[in-house]
């Protein structure tokens, strides 16, 4: 099945709204595995709509359209639609109760009746958060018709309650996908290692650069959501089999959810000393609902007399080493470990820029360290490539970090091989 989106607004042309409808209904089409081949905009203009609909209609199995379904005169999208589509307005009298009673007594200006008037025979979509319902309907011509109230915040739930209902109701597939997270491996490894299973049809298999990381999508298309899923499990067992210890997860986003459910799970208790992330550690860990019973404490020591005094960091280290060093990281993991009573400890220093970097350690050189009290592993993070922002060398430590503690409450290597 091949879709259209058409947003209409003249606000959408002038840069004054931005088009998120068409990226909310992008999304649910791609999960229903709709292919959509057109996007577009078109301002409040009849004769333009009309060429922009009979276009679509012509090439299109699915139209949707978006905007334009209010009260006021510039809204044109159904009287213009259902006439390129050969279809009258009727009045639907169960949406104009649903108006009056919306507007419960209060004043109700005649024009709001148009609101009611919907092509005859459609499909009504029932607005829950506003006035104008949605409908869907067939063509002439054969191609289905949906359309959508503009505001994102009456578009959103319609789409998702009413109409991808509407549009499972018309396909004889469904589509299964699967996120398998990696860390530790960048995208082109990734898939160079997975090379000889990317040109696959059902299940197919697509690789996905995230910040600092990367994601591999399975998907499969079958008759059942549990057939679809078989077809991916084969697939999936031979990634486990090849990229192994990097797999952080299947289907959960963030690698913060995954360290919190399994310190829960191994009952392992963790508390965090950082310098150069500031904080951005312990917030990602405290994001996640649940991380009371497992996260401690988060000391942010930016001074090195902090690092002394909270973490028990020697002077004599500092004074060798500097505060960017492997064993800086490593007195700071160890010291709040003592400080915190907790089972793990981690300890990041480094230099986030874009200032601060010198020939010896330049901007992006971080040390991770991990310690449990008895041993500690300590990571060096060394800049590579095009120069990074301050937030992305942050962003990628703390990330870091979280993948050591996964690795050390698993039971795997702490540190990867290289
Ligand atoms: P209303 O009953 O509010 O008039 P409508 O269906 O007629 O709804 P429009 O008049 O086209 O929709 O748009 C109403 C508002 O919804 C716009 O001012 C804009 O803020 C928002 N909107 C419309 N289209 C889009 C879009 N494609 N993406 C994001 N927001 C949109
Ligand atoms: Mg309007």
């Amino acid at each position: 099945m091949n879709a259209e989106i058409i947003s209409v607004g003249t606000e959408l042309l002038l840069g004054q709204v931005v088009n998120t409808d068409a990226a909310i209904v992008a999304q649910e089409l791609s999960a229903l595995g709709i292919s959509l081949l057109h996007t577009s905009v078109v301002g409040d203009n009849p004769q333009r709509l009309k060429d922009a609909v009979e276009t679509a209609l012509a090439r299109s199995d699915l139209l949707i359209m978006t905007g334009g379904l209010g009260p006021t005169t510039d809204d044109l999208t159904k009287e213009t639609t259902a006439a390129a589509a050969g279809k009258k307005l009727v009045l639907h009298p169960e949406s104009l109760d649903r108006i009056k009673n919306y507007f419960n007594g209060a004043l109700m200006t005649p024009n709001q009746e148009k609101q009611a008037w919907l092509p005859e025979g459609c499909t009504v979509l029932q607005n829950d958060n506003g006035t104008a319902p949605g409908c869907a309907f067939t063509a002439e011509n054969g191609c289905v018709v949906i359309m959508l109230p503009g505001p994102p915040s009456e578009l959103a739930p319609m789409l998702k309650n009413r109409a991808v209902p509407f549009l499972r109701q018309l396909q004889d597939s469904v589509i299964v996908s699967h996120n398998i997270h990696i860390y530790g491996l960048g995208e082109a490894p990734v898939a160079q290692i997975m090379d000889d299973c990317m040109d696959g049809e059902n299940p197919t298999l697509a690789p996905y650069a995230k910040e600092g990381e990367c994601m591999l999508r399975v998907t499969a298309k079958a008759q059942t959501p549990e057939a679809a899923d078989r077809l991916c499990q084969p697939l999936m067992e031979e990634i486990f089999r090849r990229l192994g210890a990097y797999i952080y997860s299947v289907d959960v986003e963030t690698l913060e959810e995954v360290v919190v459910a399994e310190l829960a799970a191994h009952g392992k208790t963790l508390a965090v000393a950082e310098s150069c992330t500031g904080g951005l550690l312990a917030k990602r860990i405290t994001d996640v609902p649940g991380a009371s019973q497992v996260f401690q404490m988060g000391c942010v020591t930016y001074a090195n007399a902090a690092k002394e005094a909270l973490l028990f960091v020697p002077h004599e280290t500092l004074e060798a080493h500097g505060a960017v060093s492997e064993e800086t990281a490593r007195a700071m993991a160890e010291g709040i470990v003592r400080r915190a009573g907790s089972d793990i400890g981690v300890g990041i220093t480094g230099i986030a820029g874009p200032d601060g970097g010198t020939a010896e350690k330049p901007v992006g050189t971080i040390y991770i360290a991990l310690s449990d009290g008895r041993q500690t592993w300590v990571a060096k993070r060394a800049p590579i490539g095009r120069t990074k922002s301050r937030d992305w060398h942050r962003h990628c430590a703390a990330s870091q970090a979280l993948d050591m503690v996964r690795r050390y409450v698993l039971g795997l290597d702490v540190l990867p091989k290289p």
